[in-house]
This record gives C-alpha cells, structure tokens and sequence, in this order.
C-alpha cells in the first residue's frame, strides 16, 4: 500500500506552499486507498514550537487533510537516529571522524582559494579511531562513494545525477550524539514504512544525500518526486504581499477550504482543462505523472474568481455551516456571532441566495447580510442618503400604503405592488425600487429588493421605509 506522508518543521504557520504538499500527499494516498502519515520535524529545539506545531495541525484539519494515525515528532526518534549510525560505522558505511574546527576551517579556506565547493577532506575515512586525539568527541560521517554518481529518479524532475565528488562525506551524527536532519529524515521514512516522498524542489540536492544513506543501510528508496515552489505572479520568489502567507490569514480573508483545496491542487498539477473541482475529483483524477515541471505563480484574482464559484455551488445550509464555522475568525465575526439569534440565522439562511451570488468571499457575504442586523433607525452609507432624496422619500411615503395592504408577505407579492405602484406613476421600475433598497438596507447594494422585503418580514420591512418617509 502508499505511505505517503507530510514533514513540517514546526518553526511557523502552515504557509502555503507546506499546504499544498500535504494536499498533494494527502490525494495520492486517498487516490491509492493508502495512507498519509505526519510528522513533525521538531530537531531544531530553538525554532520548533507548541504553538506552531498546534497552528499546522488546526491549517491540515481545516483544509480537510486529516493525517492517518497520530503525528510523530522527530526529535523523540534521536534515539533511534543514534542507532543507525553506530549501525552504520559497524559495518564500516560510516566513520567517527575527530578533525578539529580549525582543520575544518582550514579546508573551507582551501576551497576558497581553489574556488571549488568546500567539501571534508577525508581525513579520518581510514584512519583507525585509536589514532584518535583525546578529548574531542567525534561526529559521525557518511563513507560517500568517490566516483560515479547517484542517481535521484524523481517522477516530476526526471533522472537528476549527483556526481558523487560533489557530494562529501556529510555528517549524520553530530559530537553531542544528535542526528543531522540528513539522517533523521531517512530513518524516519523508513521506519514509518514511506514509499513515496512528495516534497518541494528545495529538497532536491538532500536526496542525493539520503539516498546514499539508503544504499548505505541496504534500504529501498521510497518514489520521490520534488514539485516545483510556488512563485509570485512576477515568476519571483513568493512574498507575503503575494500570498506567501499561513493558511489561516487565507481563512481570515474569507477563503472558504473547498476553494483554497481547488486552488492549491491546480497550482502544479492539472488534469485536461478542469478548473473547479469537487474533493472527489480531485481524489480520483490525482496521479503524481500529472505535476507539472514548471513553477506555479500564485495569483489572488484566480483564487478570488474560484472562491466566489465554489461559494454560488454551495447550497444554502453548506455555506452556513462553513461560515458558522470561520466567523471566529473572521474580523467582523465575534461581534456577528453575538447578534446572531436564531431568527437572525434564519433570516441570513432566507438571504443566502441572493447574498452568495454577490460574494467572491465570506467576508463579503457577511457585509452583503449586515443590512439584517441593523437596528433602527438604520444608518445610511453615503450613497444610499444621496438616493434617499426629498422625491424619493416622498414616493416612499406613497408606496407604504399599498405595501402595507399586502396580506400574503413575499418577495413575489410586494413585486407585484412595487411593479403596479411604478406602471401606475409611468416610472421605471429601478426610480423606486432604488429609495426602496436603501430605504430597507441603508446602502445602494444588496441582494434583490424583492429578496430584501421577504427576507426582513412586512413588519420590519415596513417600519425601516416608514423610517425614511418624508
Ligand atoms: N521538514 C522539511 C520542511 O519543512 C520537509 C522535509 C521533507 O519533506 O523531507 O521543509
């Protein structure tokens, strides 16, 4: 079966391109009936947190990519890392090597004057360790193959070949008997049982580096394939002003996860022309062979457009549910929440057909809706007073009777009344639906007026145009 599983260094947020290779791994084992595993790259004691490793795992779980069986920590493993190492110096795969920091200084600056990559001479490869100089506590080094080359067959970059002269005896053990990320990587995906490794193009060169370790061990390397990064909409490096950003500032911006899931999948993977996809599409078309080479460029416009699709396919009580759920997060949402009584719900959820086809986000929904939660007498924005002038507040005034002599309240019945009202004055329907809208809302946009007057009830409906009568 696929193991596939997602690594993050628990050093920040869940940014965004860390989202799209769980998302990646997440639908290739889905798509096999296999698993994801997590785990949690915690070696570097300084930078990992609690809180960072709790932000990852809230950005996973909102973004539906829940992890199978429960996240290891890397850093509780050392113990085992040791173990390899020793493991490999018995079989004479790898060395205790005791060249003293200027040695090694001494060999950097070698390179430098030869300009050349500085790389470990070799030193201690065959000396015997009873030569050893007393005191210094060796590090544990790889026995890198001199000649030929290693070769990394990744399914997105095709063969890539590491000359091994390149690549030096690295070291796997550290002199305070803690594992280099190197080693700690591949013991890990080993034991975890990893057969495929999907992870950003970053990681390239490391592979040639954990493959040795492989072949050292007498291990078989898991499929590999490194996904080009995400870059800005200008081909370079993402910033934070283009979307280099936590997972969550995407919720806090109003994303709902089916969109951003849909987003993510498409930057560096496609399959024929299909933009808008369910989670099952995804799940069934998602095959590795399908990453493109090429990097991605995030674009918000896209993400935007996408995100208004995915929230006019929802239906009515979906959008709910996903937005009950993201207005603790949302800048207005706690103090919507507390004006959200059940009426109130009711009367958003009445609302949400005609809201959700002028949202491209929540945050947008939930100001198309804020009309429901004003109280009055509603404040009017500016461009609702300037409708709302002496005319139109006196064809308010006219029109209120025969709204109020509606009996079956609906967005088809008061229409009807409106429409009679304006044939009746040789008006266009928009000269009073317009003082009506901003009459009924305090803006110049919202849902349909029709929609409006059904949504808020005859009473309030009627009460808030009384309001602005002249
Ligand atoms: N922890 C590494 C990172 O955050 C990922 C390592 C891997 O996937 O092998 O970039």
């Amino acid at each position: 079966p696929v193991i596939t599983r997602f690594a993050p260094s628990p050093t920040g947020y869940l940014h965004i391109g860390g989202a799209r290779t769980a998302l990646f791994n997440w639908l290739y084992a889905r798509h096999t009936g296999g698993k994801m595993l997590l785990r949690i790259e915690d070696t570097d004691r300084e930078r990992s947190t609690d809180a960072a490793t709790a932000a990852i795992l809230e950005g996973l779980e909102w973004l539906g990519l829940k992890w199978d069986g429960v996240p290891i920590s890397q850093f509780e493993r050392a113990g085992r890392h040791a173990e390899v190492a020793h493991d490999l110096v018995a079989a004479g795969k790898a060395y205790y090597c005791y060249s003293s920091q200027e040695e090694l200084a001494a060999m950097r600056e070698k390179a430098r004057e030869e300009k050349r990559p500085p790389r470990y001479d070799g030193t201690w490869r065959d000396r015997d360790p009873s030569e050893a100089p007393a005191g210094i506590k060796p590090v544990v080094r790889i026995k890198a193959p001199l000649e030929g080359e290693t070769l990394v067959a990744d399914k997105v970059q095709g063969d890539v070949r590491f000359p091994n002269k390149d690549l030096d005896d690295f070291i796997i053990l550290r002199s305070d008997g803690t594992p280099t990320y190197m080693l700690a990587v591949v013991v890990d995906d080993h034991d975890m049982g990893v057969t495929h490794i999907i992870r950003g193009d970053d990681h390239l060169t490391n592979a040639a580096r954990q493959t040795m370790i492989y072949e050292a061990m007498g291990w078989d390397v898991p499929v590999m394939a490194h996904i080009p990064l995400i870059h800005g909409p200008d081909g370079a490096k993402l910033s934070k002003r283009h979307g280099a950003l936590g997972v969550e500032a995407y919720r806090e911006m109003g994303y709902l996860p089916s969109a951003l899931r849909n987003y993510l999948v498409r930057l560096g993977w496609s399959h024929g022309d299909d933009e808008v996809m369910s989670l099952d599409d995804m799940i069934a078309w998602f095959e590795i062979e399908d990453i493109n080479k090429g990097a991605a460029r995030f674009d918000f416009k896209k993400l935007e457009a996408l995100n208004g699709i995915h929230m006019r396919n929802a239906g009515a009580d979906e959008l709910m549910a996903v937005l009950m759920d993201t207005l603790p997060h949302l800048p207005e949402g706690p103090a919507l929440l507390e004006k959200l009584t059940d009426e109130r719900k009711a009367q958003f959820l009445a609302a949400m057909p005609g809201l959700k086809e002028r949202a491209r986000t929540l945050n947008e929904l939930v100001a198309g809706a804020a009309f429901l939660f004003d109280e009055r007498p509603l404040a009017l924005d500016e461009k609702a007073s300037s409708l709302l002038d002496d005319d139109a507040r006196a064809l308010l005034g006219d029109i209120l009777p025969d709204l109020a002599a509606v009996t079956e309240w609906s967005a088809e019945s008061t229409e009807r009344v409106v429409r009679t009202f304006a044939e009746a004055r040789d008006l266009k329907l928009g000269k009073v639906a317009q003082p009506l809208r901003a009459a009924l809302t305090g803006r110049a946009t919202s849902p349909g007026v029709f929609d409006v007057l059904a949504v808020l009830g005859r009473e309030e409906s009627l009460a808030r145009i009384g309001d602005q009568t002249a």
